[in-house]
């Protein structure tokens, strides 16, 4: 028998440039997942979207503006230097959440998570839900749920899992024909269903990716802050608020410099220093 035992460290990369903002990806993961929804989605504080998009403009007016949509899923954080210490790993009193060494996927354990909470106040990317009800699906519905993934109940955490269970029977499946998994195998529910082809989604860890080509993730720490490994090599490509060593592994594509600006926070004349000095040279810091 073949044993699996490469480490992956699954990514994704969403570009900007090609997302038209029709929400497939939204709707598709909610359909995956089993996500919940409410009868009136009008009061999206209460929402639970694993993947959601959000519209940005460049504050230009007429003709000037320009509008960009960025699907967020959770960024899958490696946390401070690579090492597995995701913001919301790193508070969770329960090891209700966990970051997996052989995929670099953060996971929920729902039967675990008894609803603090501090998980979704540590995440910086507000990629966290929490359950105030239990769901409740049209009638007939049930029938249609995944029955790869279980259902939450009110009082737990939930968020994006890059479509773990995916992986699990890709897994499976080349386990009992005794081979190893194939890269196009495991692929989130979004990426598939993205009719614009903004999503590629693979592992990271190995070079012969299409995702591992485009990002060029450098290994080495960034001088200055080493706290960030990980960052992109192409200099079209950035991760959001990537100062803060999080070390997201869901990157994000632009050729629009105002694009790439708007992933994080800059204060006056931040910018100049960070944007000409990308990959192994950057003194992002
Ligand atoms: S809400 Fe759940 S997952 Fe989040 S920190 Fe608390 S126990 Fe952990
Ligand atoms: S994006 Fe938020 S939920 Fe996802 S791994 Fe990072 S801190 Fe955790």
């Amino acid at each position: 028998m073949i044993h699996n035992t490469k480490a992956h460290k699954f990514g994704m990369l969403i570009d900007l440039d090609k997302c038209t903002g029709c929400g497939s990806c939204m709707v598709s993961c909610m359909a995956e997942n089993n996500v919940p929804f409410k009868e009136d989605e009008s009061r999206k504080k209460d929402s639970i979207t694993w993947m959601r998009v959000y519209k940005l403009t460049n504050g230009k007016s007429f003709p000037d503006t320009e509008v960009v949509y960025m699907p967020r899923p959770c960024q899958h954080c490696s946390g401070i230097g690579d090492h597995g210490h995701s913001p919301c790993v790193s508070v969770c009193p329960a090891t209700a959440t966990d970051y997996g060494y052989d995929t670099g996927i953060v996971s929920q354990i729902y039967t675990r998570c008894f609803g603090c909470r501090y998980c979704m106040g540590a995440c910086p990317y507000h990629a966290r839900y929490f359950n105030w009800w239990d769901p409740k699906w049209p009638e007939g519905m049930e029938n249609y749920l995944s029955p790869n993934v279980s259902p939450r109940m009110r009082g737990v955490v939930e968020k994006c899992s890059f479509c773990y269970h995916r992986y699990q029977l890709a897994k499976d499946k080349a386990y009992a024909e005794e081979r190893e998994i194939e890269e196009m195998e495991y692929q989130t529910a979004c990426t598939t269903a993205c009719p614009a082809g903004a999503i590629t989604f693979g592992d990271l860890n190995n070079p012969a990716h299409k995702v591992t080509q485009i990002v060029k993730p450098d290994p080495h720490p960034v001088p200055g802050n080493p706290k960030v490994v990980g960052k992109s090599r192409n200099p079209k490509v950035f991760r959001l608020l990537e100062r803060l060593g999080t070390n997201t592994k869901v990157y994000y594509m632009s050729e629009r410099e105002w694009v790439r600006k708007a992933g994080d926070n800059y204060l006056d004349g931040e910018w100049d220093k960070v944007k000409n000095h990308h990959g192994a040279e950057t003194s992002h810091g």
